[in-house]
């Protein structure tokens, strides 16, 4: 019989969901006042025709609104500096319309506002250590891209990046978005480098989260869901062929929503691990951490259950996601683990993912990398890796 121990689920977004439902959006936002603080990236919504209509619905609303934009990873100077230019302007509500770099650039932000304390007082692991008491600027997010879920998640990932670098997270359920917005078309722009990369961080989080050491019924429902929605979705989104690609925006959006929620609330695994320090050191985006590790560590994973703890229950999870994934219900659970390991490497192939190398990693830099991995996902990997262990997933990839 299924066990069912305690398990806390926290705040989630109230959740729109479907093509065209950005529409919406205007009114939802004149709910909360007068004054809004757009953020988007440099080019993906911001100057588009669709940007057009929508700051003209928000005239239309009698919302006036201020504008900034994100460009990569956003940075803890990148946040008190936006902090600071808008802290007087009485902001009733921040929306963001973006990826996930510009998601957690805003719910910082939005956290910020009201008090303008620095985010470095409440970064984890490298700030002041300050506890965090809100409140939160009402905050709307509407991603662009199908990949971090952040539109979910109470956390917003911060990085410095070089050799003395970080990239940790503001976190606490304040920050919780008050709507996630989720419009698939907005992502018929995404180029298919970026569905890829984006994709396989939604699957990573789903997987990693599902076998969590930590996983409970309610989110295994949810992430079980995400991975049958990546595997009719996926490859229709990167191929770019419609009306399948259509569709395929729609389950990968939805994949994506669902592993931010899962993600939230279960944490992560060895491959999240790695790419705290990863993306810190080195000019690495996060999907291709996610899409270049995930069947290294799989394998790893696996292998360090099958020797030391051989009752760990995630190892039949890991089985039923090789019978879902692969399509062949009726592998036994050694077969299944086998394809899912074998499937995760062909994908990282297929969707042409870069290796570590190709990003300036060599063997040298694995201490280091290891040394900086033990953050809050590997808090969660389903067993216990060892040094050597993380260094093998590296090695693998390099
Ligand atoms: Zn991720």
């Amino acid at each position: 019989m299924q066990s069912f121990k305690p398990f806390y689920i926290a705040r989630l977004p109230r959740i729109l969901f479907g093509r065209g439902r950005l529409n919406e959006a205007p009114a939802l936002i004149a709910g909360y006042g007068r004054k809004a603080l757009l953020v988007t990236g440099k080019q993906s919504f911001f100057g588009t025709p669709r940007w057009q209509s929508f700051t003209e619905a928000l005239a239309g609303q009698g919302v006036e609104w201020r504008h900034c934009t994100v460009s990569g990873e956003p940075s803890p100077q990148l946040i008190d500096d936006t902090v600071g230019r808008f802290r007087k302007e009485n902001i009733d509500v921040v929306v963001a319309i973006g990826g996930g770099s510009v998601l957690d650039a805003a719910k910082a932000i939005a956290g910020l506002l009201p008090s303008g304390d620095s985010v470095m007082d409440y970064l984890e692991g490298v700030g002041r250590n300050q506890t965090y008491r809100g409140p939160s600027t009402p905050f709307i997010a509407v991603p662009t891209t199908a990949g971090t879920g952040s539109e979910a998640t109470k956390n917003s990932v911060l990085s410095v990046q070089g050799p003395d670098g970080f990239k940790k997270s503001f976190r606490d359920e304040c920050l919780v978005p008050e709507y996630a917005i989720l419009d698939p078309d907005l992502l018929a722009t995404c180029s298919p480098e970026l569905i890829a990369a984006d994709g396989m961080d939604a699957l990573t989080q789903l997987l990693e989260s599902y076998v969590s050491a930590k996983a409970n019924p309610f989110t295994d429902a949810l992430a079980w869901s995400g991975m049958e929605a990546v595997k009719s979705g996926f490859f229709p989104a990167w191929r770019g062929v419609e009306p399948e690609a259509g569709e395929g925006r729609a389950a990968m959006a939805y994949a994506a929503l669902l592993s931010g929620i899962t993600l939230a609330q279960v944490g992560l695994g060895s491959v999240h691990g790695l790419a705290s320090p990863l993306g810190a050191f080195f000019p690495i985006p996060h999907g291709v951490v996610c899409g270049t590790l995930v069947a290294a560590a799989t394998e790893v994973n696996i292998r360090a259950m099958q020797t030391r703890e051989p009752a760990n229950p995630a190892l039949v999870k890991y089985a039923q996601v090789g019978r879902l994934l692969s399509g062949e219900p009726g592998l036994d659970d050694q077969q299944a683990r086998d394809a899912l390991i074998a499937l995760l490497a062909d994908w990282s192939d297929t969707l042409q993912l870069d290796r570590l190398g190709a990003y300036g990693i060599a063997a040298a830099d694995f201490r280091h990398i290891v040394a900086n991995a033990r953050g809050s996902s590997m808090q969660t990997n389903p067993i216990v890796l060892t040094d050597g262990e993380i260094e093998e997933i590296l090695a693998r990839r390099v």
